[in-house]
């Protein structure tokens, strides 16, 4: 059953690699912009962490609260309470190169493979992630140091600016254990070749159930470190999603006693500048877990559901500070004459919609993505679900809307012809410019009037009818 539709994924994926490869580097995001498939996880940790108040059995966290009409919500996060002024936390962090080896024969291994001119571990270890740099928000000076901590910093910067100037959440210089080698069950992984690079895709259940846990237990670390498992090129798929590149998670270790160890992890890919399946390049996926990992070590931080600035239908109930940011821009950081990649990430004042934002410059977000609070998710649905489908078309893609009702769009047929369609007082007509093999309408405005691009054997131009 599960092998089965395991091939089904993986041929549609090899399929949309060939035929993005060309246009999109974005192959891995779900919606064409995105890099991770966000994790939402039950409350089932909470109970763990809220007994841990010695600080001795998990990561060194602080806990905090805030209410939203009426309701309080609580939160631990990773180092101490910035309100109590400046302290330095310092977290062991245990780095584990995993090398997949897959039924085909093929290998990948961050601690071999080399991937712009070194390896994917040796690229994490120079990155912004370990290494000290300047970092400006706004032209305000936050720290020079790591990235997370300096968005952390940011973060709380009403205290940071005031009683807690010297307030750090850092990461020790890691310990880098042997490579782990796991050979992925035939039925539970698959490669391709894009571009001269190999690339995996492996079935999240076996790594995030099976797998991890076993590593876990086999490193048994000490719960007060972050385990990173480190690896190359590799895409978790799950339900037929196609793929997250990183997760952060707290498991129960069951080498503990009668004192109940709490490890928090991290599952992280990289994949070098320039390669052709996704632009969440280098230090994305590792640098958008461990500001989670900071903001909901023990994955139970929930808060008032709160919608993706990008997209109005999907929602989230936890404190997952990469995640509203996840298909936005990707932003730049020079060290050392190497350039890493970044996403943005949301302060907490984004969550608990604070106003004005006790962050720095009064700003949502690390890169100012975000303009205002967080908005609620409404179950209140004040809207319907109309299917729109072009007869005989394989695909339909509405695209334009006027005042009238009347949409265009653009629909691809069984021969995979792309035309244009126009949907007006529910009856469909199509068209397409003369000499056009591929049409896209992109807007019809009051007047009737369409505009968009085809394609001929010249390049994109546009039309007018
Ligand atoms: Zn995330």
């Amino acid at each position: 059953m599960f092998f089965a539709a395991h091939l089904v994924l993986f041929v549609v994926f090899a399929q949309a690699a060939a035929q993005t490869t060309l246009r999109s580097p974005e192959l891995f995001g779900s919606n064409g912009s995105g890099q991770f498939r966000p994790h939402i996880f039950t409350g089932r940790f909470l109970e763990a962490f809220g007994k841990n108040s010695a600080n001795s059995n998990t990561v060194q966290h602080w806990k905090g609260k805030f209410r939203w009409q009426g309701e309080e919500y609580a939160f631990s996060m990773v180092g101490t309470d910035p309100a109590h002024g400046s302290v330095t936390t310092t977290v062991p962090v245990i780095v584990v190169p995993v090398r997949y080896v897959f039924a085909d024969g093929s290998v990948l291994d961050p601690s071999t493979d080399i991937s712009g001119g070194v390896t994917p571990l040796q690229s994490i270890l120079n990155s912004p992630v370990f290494q000290d740099r300047d970092y400006f928000v706004g032209g305000v000076f936050v720290g020079h140091t790591q990235l997370a901590d300096a968005m952390q910093r940011a973060n709380f910067w009403n205290y940071v600016s005031s009683n807690a100037p010297d307030y750090h959440v850092r990461l020790d210089i890691p310990t880098v254990l042997p490579t782990q080698t796991v050979v992925v069950p035939a039925g539970a992984g698959d490669t391709f070749t894009s571009g001269g690079e190999s690339f995996g895709i492996i079935d999240e259940d076996f790594v995030f159930h099976q797998n991890n846990p076993q590593l876990l237990q086999l490193i048994n670390p000490d719960p007060r470190a972050l385990v990173i498992l480190v690896t190359h090129n590799i895409g978790l798929v799950s339900g037929g999603l196609c793929c997250a590149l990183g997760l952060h998670f707290s498991i129960e270790n069951a080498q503990g006693n009668s004192i109940n160890n709490q490890i928090t992890y991290i599952w992280s890919s990289y994949f070098a500048t320039g390669n052709p399946v996704t632009r969440a390049t280098d230090i994305v996926p590792l640098s958008h877990e461990v500001a989670e990992w900071m903001n909901d070590p023990s994955n139970s931080n929930f808060v008032p559901p709160w919608v993706y600035p990008r997209n109005p239908f999907q929602y989230q109930i936890n404190l997952e500070v990469e995640d509203p940011l996840v298909s936005g821009s990707i932003f730049n950081l020079l060290l050392n004459g190497q350039t890493y990649h970044v996403q943005d990430m949301a302060f907490l004042p984004w969550f608990t919609r604070t106003a004005p934002s006790t962050s720095v410059n009064g700003q949502y977000s690390f890169f100012n993505q975000l303009r205002g609070y967080s908005e609620p998710f409404s179950d209140q649905s004040d809207y319907s679900f109309t299917q729109i489908d072009v007869p005989g078309a394989i695909s339909t893609r509405p695209r334009g809307i006027n005042r009238y009702g009347q949409i265009v769009g653009n629909f691809t047929d069984t021969a995979m012809a792309r035309h244009g369609f126009l949907l007006s007082d529910g009856s469909f007509s199509t068209f397409d410019p003369p000499g056009a093999f591929s049409t896209t309408p992109t807007q019809i405005n009051d007047a009737g009037q369409i505009v968009g691009f085809f394609r001929d054997s010249s390049p994109f131009s546009r039309i007018r009818t």
